[in-house]
């Protein structure tokens, strides 16, 4: 339990900064973080990290990145996380472009869930987005679909004059494979153009622009992983859409569950506040998981209320070095 009552159990792992992508939102024009580097984490510290998190209660952990499936050894890092006691689920975050010749062997290692980013099914947009090629992401969720993932959710950013117009698309195509579809607001975390109020595309926005489509039926009671998304379902196609206000939504943080670990090594324990507690030092210098855990238990006491995105946060670190 952090200082402010709310049990914190979740942690996500970035393995990796770099990425075989360039999303607007996420990537800095002109950031390189394409090496492996030293000052990552290796695949035996993060296991530690995870089996000292366990002893303070933490049983959910997601990888992500950057592209956590740029990292060779993806594969042994969810096997040995799957393989210790106290881990309850382990998620995967990802672009899912190499995800096709990977969804089996990550399902046999022990992978249960799998968050697909996609903020458009048009070709021509994705790739204006992303850098990337669609087709590839959606061969990405055929094979997950094959490979029966507990559960696989489409994540899409929210952006007007962007891709507002792919937002009824994305709902259908999510609808006929009967995966939840999540819209997130965007968030402030790296300087780029994209973060000029004429594209910022509000969850109660994009819930207005997506209603002249179908209705938005509230489902209070959906809770579909451990996700912060509100969910409303549209009965024409029979989707189930959630909406990630971090932005608009009063009382974001309140059910806030998690906290993160850089690849570089650092806890941090509020996604929009820029402070960081170093654990690399502690997991070179320190063999034992009591010292990796005060650190965490530091990080537990300093995790703030509440963002700052809406007051005076700063974009240091792109969302690709903190793990997303
Ligand atoms: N590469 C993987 C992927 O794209 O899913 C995992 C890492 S990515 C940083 C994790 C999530 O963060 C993605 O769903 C992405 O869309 C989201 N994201 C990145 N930058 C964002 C921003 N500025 N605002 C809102 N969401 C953002
Ligand atoms: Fe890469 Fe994911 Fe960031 Fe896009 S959102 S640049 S895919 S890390």
């Amino acid at each position: 339990m952090d200082t402010h009552g709310r049990i914190v159990d979740y942690l996500r792992i970035s393995v990796t900064d770099r990425c075989n992508e360039r999303c607007t939102y996420c990537m800095p024009e002109g950031y390189k973080g394409w090496e492996q580097k030293a000052d990552h984490l290796t695949a035996d510290e993060i296991i530690r990290v995870v089996r000292a998190a366990t002893g303070l209660g933490f049983r959910k952990f997601r990888l992500t990145g950057g592209e956590p499936l740029v990292r060779r050894d993806l594969l042994e890092i969810v096997h040995a996380i799957h393989a210790l006691p106290g881990v309850d689920v382990i998620g995967l975050s990802t672009n899912a472009t190499r995800l096709a010749p990977l969804a089996a062997s990550l399902k046999s290692a022990g992978l249960r869930t799998v968050n697909v980013s996609i903020d458009s099914l048009d070709a021509a947009l994705y790739r204006r987005i992303t850098g990337g090629d669609v087709a590839t992401v959606l061969a990405g969720i055929e094979a997950a679909l094959a490979a029966g993932f507990e559960r696989i959710k489409l994540n899409c950013v929210l952006m007007r004059g962007v891709n507002e117009t792919s937002l009824w698309p994305l709902v259908q195509y999510a609808a006929e494979r009967d995966l939840p579809l999540r819209l997130i607001e965007l968030m402030p975390l790296t300087k780029a153009d994209v973060f000029g109020s004429a594209t910022f595309l509000s969850v109660e926005d994009a819930m207005r622009s997506l209603g002249e489509y179908d209705e938005l039926i509230p489902q209070p009671d959906a809770r579909i992983g451990w996700g912060p998304a509100k969910y409303y379902r549209m009965p024409k196609t029979g989707a189930l859409v959630g909406f990630i206000g971090a932005m608009t939504t009063e009382h974001f943080c309140e059910t806030c569950n998690k906290m993160r670990l850089t690849a570089d090594g650092k806890v941090r324990p509020c996604l929009g506040d820029g402070h960081e507690l170093d654990l690399r030092e502690t997991l070179r210098l320190n063999q034992s998981d009591e010292a990796v855990r005060e650190v965490l238990r530091e990080a537990l006491r300093i995790k703030p209320l509440e963002h700052q995105f809406r007051t005076n946060y700063a974009p240091c670190r792109p969302m690709t070095a903190i793990g997303g």
